[in-house]
């Protein structure tokens, strides 16, 4: 078993809110404290989270995502404010800082913007700081829109050099067929081949059961060409996590070649 120490975190918005999108303060208030202590005993936690669209949504009394992209522009600015407010004030009583970092895909294409990230990342976890992540939303242009926060948390984990990315979400990991038509479907606990995996999620008929699972395994790929591997796995309860810093299998495991396992 491997200790990881160096952890991109990944939450989406059915983790950090209720279905009806007000924030899932009890989730959210155990996803903090675990990340606090987990601090607290020398790892690196960077959380990238969901959420902003979702929360705002709510915030404006509206029952739908707005259709427009100014009116979701306008919700991820509201629900930004409101998803840090409660970020700063959970690890605030943890006794951990936290700062806000706010990207847009081209970052990877302007290698000053990239390293001047990159030396925030570091700055930020050498005070001990957790930096939470999201997607600029209320900047972003359908050229330069990532769209899923997937695939910012695998571009994240290069930029930290993190040694795992964590994807949690509301499903337990990648099923070997769509767990919502299929109840004898079986949990993979560790995928080496992506490109089968990605078949198998291709090939799921379900959205629900899929649950955006090709953006994960997209996400792992990306992550995987610079040697990091991937959990997936439920964010259900965040205390998950401290089994993934440990090495302890959770969900499935994305690895990558020459990974101990
Ligand atoms: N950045 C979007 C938000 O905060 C979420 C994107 C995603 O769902 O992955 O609402």
């Amino acid at each position: 078993m491997q200790e990881r120490n160096r952890i991109v975190v990944k939450v989406g918005t059915s983790t950090v809110c209720h279905p009806n999108g007000a924030p899932n303060l009890r989730r959210l208030e155990k996803l903090c404290r675990t990340i606090s202590d987990l601090n607290n005993t020398g790892h690196e936690i960077i959380l990238v989270t969901s959420g902003a669209i979702g929360v705002g949504t709510r915030k404006m009394g509206l029952s739908h995502r707005p259709a427009t992209i100014s009116g979701r522009q306008a919700a991820a600015a509201i629900g930004q404010c409101e998803l840090m407010s409660i970020y700063d004030r959970l690890f605030m009583d943890y006794g951990s800082l936290s700062g806000q970092i706010l990207l847009t895909k081209d970052i990877t294409e302007d290698e000053t913007g990239k390293q001047n990230v990159i030396a925030t990342l570091r700055a930020l976890l050498e005070m001990k700081a957790v930096p939470i992540v999201n997607e600029n939303d209320s900047v972003a242009t359908e050229e330069i829109v990532y769209g899923d926060n997937d695939t910012l948390s695998a571009v994240v984990a290069i930029f930290a050099e993190a040694d795992v990315l964590v994807i949690l979400s509301d499903i337990e990991g990648l099923y070997d067929s769509d767990p919502a038509s299929n109840p004898d479907a079986k949990l993979i606990s560790i995928v080496r081949d992506y490109d089968k995996a990605h078949q198998a999620a291709s090939g799921s008929h379900s959205e629900h059961g899929t649950g955006g699972m090709i953006t994960k395994i997209h996400a792992a790929s990306i992550a995987r060409e610079a040697g990091i591997p991937t959990v997936l796995a439920s964010g259900t309860d965040p205390a998950i996590l401290y089994d993934i810093c440990d090495g302890v299998p959770a969900g499935t495991l994305f690895t990558v070649e020459g990974e101990n396992e």
